[in-house]
């Protein structure tokens, strides 16, 4: 284990490097972090292990978050072997975690392949968002955005999206799942990392259920919250599949803006992006949308941008979350002021629409909204399913 220096000695920003142990790159044991419930009792079996030890193993793995067969106890010792022997419970190897001067913390964390993506922990005093990557890279060229600087490298599968949440738990040795909501540090989970989840919806479900699975990470649908960019005709599927809360980029009110911004309004424009999130599960009554503004100078923070803004959200249950842009190297644009910030938010919360401004946190380490990127590149062959 890396040890820290004493607190007084660190003011900046800490980065641990010591990387956390590898799997041999000849080790073909499968991992059982990231299976379903019925995918594990099938791999038991195949393994001609009982079925039943799928709800032991399930325990082990999410709720105590026991990564070593030796160390599931109520498993007879000759059936751990057999484990062992065809099996890891492995996570994403940590590359760096870095730790903010405001408490944020960010891991880049190495795939089996060598893709690279970053996860982050934005801790409140009683609670902790952690922000999950879906894809390496993106699909989408949002311009304010570092990650879309990134091409889409590839999908993130069902284990590399349960183990950015396990290495965060890890991280603040938050196991076992606690058993009440309002003792976890790492209270909730933000889909908002590199990559638009939708474009990776199976495994970003996959994942999600097993999240939510109550014998094991037991995390409510209420505490997660899936991001989009827009992508109109999986909103309704995300509502069927997981009923989470939903959160939108939306960042403009005209499509001249938009498609500029977040081009993948060119193909699904405000108006239709408005009446999906209408339609979404619970929207028109208690639930509320939370529509993402990166405020950028000159571009979309006029006093008329912010009326048009309460003019459009009306009809939905919407809160409006206003991001200050956090810069990153070779940005194009620039943060709005201070006031401009203020009044549009005046005149958002006049309007009706709930509108805090956010705090930015982890921009010392690069950590804040819009600005995780990776290394990883995609070989010029390789193909990636959609
Ligand atoms: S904002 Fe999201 S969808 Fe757009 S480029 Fe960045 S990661 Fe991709």
């Amino acid at each position: 284990m890396a040890t820290l220096p004493p607190k007084s000695m660190h003011q900046g920003p800490l980065q641990i490097t010591e990387p956390s142990p590898r799997r041999g790159r000849n080790d073909l044991r499968r991992n059982l972090v990231g299976l379903s419930r019925d995918e594990l009792k099938t791999a038991l079996a195949e393994a001609g292990l009982e079925p039943f030890r799928a709800r032991q193993i399930w325990q082990w793995i999410y709720w105590h978050g026991v990564a070593d067969f030796d160390a599931m106890t109520n498993i007879a010792k000759r059936a751990r072997e057999r484990l062992a022997e065809l099996f890891v419970v492995a996570r994403p190897e940590i590359v760096t975690e870095q730790r903010s001067v405001d408490g944020t913390r960010k891991w880049l964390l190495r795939f089996p392949d060598g893709n690279e993506a970053e996860t982050v922990n934005i801790p409140e005093e009683d609670r902790g968002s952690v922000c999950v990557s879906s894809q390496v890279g993106c699909t989408l060229t949002c311009t304010f955005c570092h990650t879309g600087t990134q091409p889409l490298v590839r999908n993130l599968t069902p284990d590399e999206i349960v183990g950015q949440f396990m290495v965060a738990r890890d991280s603040y040795g938050e196991w076992p799942t606690p058993t009440a909501d309002a003792t976890r540090m790492l209270s909730n989970i933000v889909m908002m990392g590199m990559g638009e989840p939708l474009y990776n919806f199976d495994n970003v479900v996959a994942a999600l259920r097993i999240v939510m699975d109550d014998q094991g990470i037991a995390l409510s649908r209420r505490r997660i919250t899936l991001s989009t960019s827009g992508v109109v005709p999986m909103i309704p599927r995300i509502g069927e599949a997981l009923d989470v809360n939903l959160a939108v980029s939306l960042h403009a009110v005209s499509d001249d803006v938009r498609d500029a911004l977040v081009p993948i309004n060119r193909k699904w424009p405000i108006a239709e992006l408005l009446r999906a999130c209408a339609d979404y599960p619970g929207a028109r009554n208690s639930r509320r949308i939370t529509f993402e503004y990166a405020m950028l100078k000159g571009i979309n923070d006029s006093d008329a941008d912010a009326r048009e803004l309460v003019r459009i959200l009306t009809p939905i249950h919407a809160k409006v979350n206003l991001i200050p842009f956090n810069p990153w190297p070779g940005a194009p644009y620039e943060c709005s002021s201070n006031n401009r910030i203020h009044r549009f938010a005046e005149i958002v919360n006049d309007g009706g629409l709930s509108a805090p401004v956010r705090t930015p946190r982890g921009r010392d380490i690069a950590a804040a909204c819009g600005q995780l990127k990776s290394e990883s590149v995609r070989g010029r062959r390789e193909k990636v399913a959609l």
